[in-house]
C-alpha cells in the first residue's frame, strides 16, 4: 500500500536558518524546525493509513480529529503558520508594524500596536505549560488573542490564525533558557508583517 500521495512533508523555511539571530539562532531553528517538526510530520505521515483523514487538507485534520492525529496535526500547521511569518533579522526596508487593514483593525480592537503587543506577550508570558498564544480573527474580521493549549489552534474555535508566538520551551530553551518574556519581546523584531496581513485579508 502506497500512501506517498497522501503524506505532508515540511513547509520550506523563507529565509536562511541563522536569519533569525540574534532572536532565535540557527542552533534552535535546527532543532525546531529540523527534528522538532519532522517529528510531528512523520508521526502525522504513520498514522494517517487506515484512519480515514487520508487525503484530506491539514486544516480540516486539525478541525476534525482528536487524540495522536489531532497532536500531530496540530503541531503541524501550528508550526507551518509559525515558521512562515518571520522574515531575517535586520532586514533592509522591513516594517517593524503591521499597516493597512490589519494596522487598523488592531487599533479598532486593542486600542493600539503598542497595547495590543502589550496583551499579546502578557498572554504568551501567563499560559501555564506548552502551548501557542494566537491573533485570530472571526468572520466579521474582528481580531483577538488567544491561548492554546499544547497543539491547539484557534481554527477549532472557528477563527482565522494570522500570527502565533510558541510558547513550548522547545522554541526558546536553547537561546533564552527560563525567560520566556524577553523570547518573547524579541520575537517582534523578526515579524513578517506582509505575511500576517495577507492571512487577514484572504
Ligand atoms: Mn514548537
Amino acid at each position: 500500500m502506497s500512501t506517498a500521495n497522501y503524506s505532508f512533508a515540511p513547509v520550506a523555511l523563507p529565509y536562511a536558518q541563522d536569519a533569525l539571530a540574534p532572536v532565535i539562532s540557527a542552533e534552535t531553528v535546527a532543532f525546531h524546525y529540523g527534528k522538532h517538526l519532522q517529528a510531528y510530520i512523520n508521526n502525522l505521515n504513520a498514522a494517517l493509513p487506515g484512519s480515514g483523514f487520508e487525503g484530506k487538507s491539514l486544516e480540516e485534520i486539525v478541525k476534525e480529529s482528536s487524540g495522536g492525529i489531532f497532536n500531530n496535526a496540530g503541531q503541524v500547521l501550528n508550526h507551518t503558520l509559525y515558521f512562515t511569518q518571520f522574515r531575517p533579522y535586520g532586514k533592509p526596508g522591513a516594517p517593524d508594524a503591521p499597516e493597512g487593514a490589519l494596522a487598523k483593525a488592531i487599533e479598532r480592537d486593542f486600542g493600539s500596536f503598542e497595547a495590543f503587543k502589550e496583551e499579546f506577550q502578557k498572554k504568551g508570558a501567563g499560559l501555564f505549560g506548552s502551548g501557542w498564544v494566537w491573533l485570530a480573527a472571526d468572520a466579521a474580521g474582528k481580531l483577538q488573542i488567544t491561548q492554546e493549549q499544547n497543539a491547539g489552534n484557534p481554527v477549532c474555535r472557528g477563527l482565522k490564525p494570522l500570527l502565533t508566538f510558541d510558547v513550548w520551551e522547545h522554541a526558546y530553551y536553547l537561546d533564552y533558557q527560563n525567560r520566556r518574556p524577553d523570547h518573547l519581546s524579541a520575537l517582534w523584531n523578526i515579524i513578517d508583517w506582509e505575511v500576517v496581513a495577507g492571512r487577514y485579508a484572504k
